[in-house]
């Protein structure tokens, strides 16, 4: 699975020891096991995908970009399994993962709970708010895709700090949405389509 990552062209070496060392089987359920490490996203229930590998490389690549340490504190909106989550883990130094689905948020706590990493933290709730305690972060990333980017996301974004969201674009396409916070304003930058699951408002 990462040899194909890589000659998908990503390349940072973070990124890709962070794929290596997680076990994408262990967040699929056992009948999905044999396609664990094909690039392709696989249902977790719930209506809801653990995310295409390729794609979590990419988003996570576009997070490190110019780092060539760890990332400070990152912001998952969407827990989903928790295999992002785990991946994310790898590359920062904290990591706050949020859910909206109770039954998902409690699996990802499952699933992870072997992993044992003490650098995540796992919240229930609307990450359309994101999650003010932690703010600000060097990263924010979205495994969800809405119509816009929530201001609230580009609000708890450090500046210097990178957000990478998939969104529906001006084509009215989903595609990936990367937003730079500098010291003078907000660049946005559109990028490839994408296919994630939608971003929703409240908890359930
Ligand atoms: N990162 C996951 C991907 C899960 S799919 C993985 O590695 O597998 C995306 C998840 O986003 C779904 O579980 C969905 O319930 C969740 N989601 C959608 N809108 C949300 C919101 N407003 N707040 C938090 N989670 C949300």
């Amino acid at each position: 699975m990462v040899r194909k990552i890589q000659a998908q062209g990503v390349s940072h070496a973070g990124v890709l020891a962070a794929l290596q060392a997680v076990e994408r089987h262990r967040f699929v359920d056992t009948a999905l096991v044999n396609q664990a490490y094909e690039d392709t996203s696989l249902p977790i229930g719930l209506g809801q995908t653990i995310s295409k590998p390729g794609v979590v490389a990419r988003m996570i690549e576009l997070l490190c970009a110019e780092h060539t340490g760890k990332l400070g504190r990152v912001l998952e909106i969407g827990t989903g399994c928790g295999y992002q989550a785990a991946v994310l883990a790898h590359v920062a130094r904290e990591v706050y993962s949020i859910e909206r689905l109770r039954g998902l948020h409690e699996k990802a706590r499952e699933n992870l709970r072997a992993f044992r990493i003490s650098n995540l933290h796992l919240l229930f709730g609307d990450g359309m708010l994101g999650y003010a305690k932690g703010a600000p972060y060097a990263a924010i990333i979205a495994a969800a895709g809405g119509n816009d980017i929530p201001q609230a996301w580009i609000d708890q974004l450090a500046v210097g700090g990178r957000l990478v969201a998939p969104a529906v674009t001006s084509a009215g396409k989903q595609n990936l949405v990367v937003v730079d916070k500098t010291a003078t304003g907000v660049v946005r930058t559109e990028l490839e389509a994408v296919f994630f699951v939608p971003l929703k408002s409240g908890i359930a």
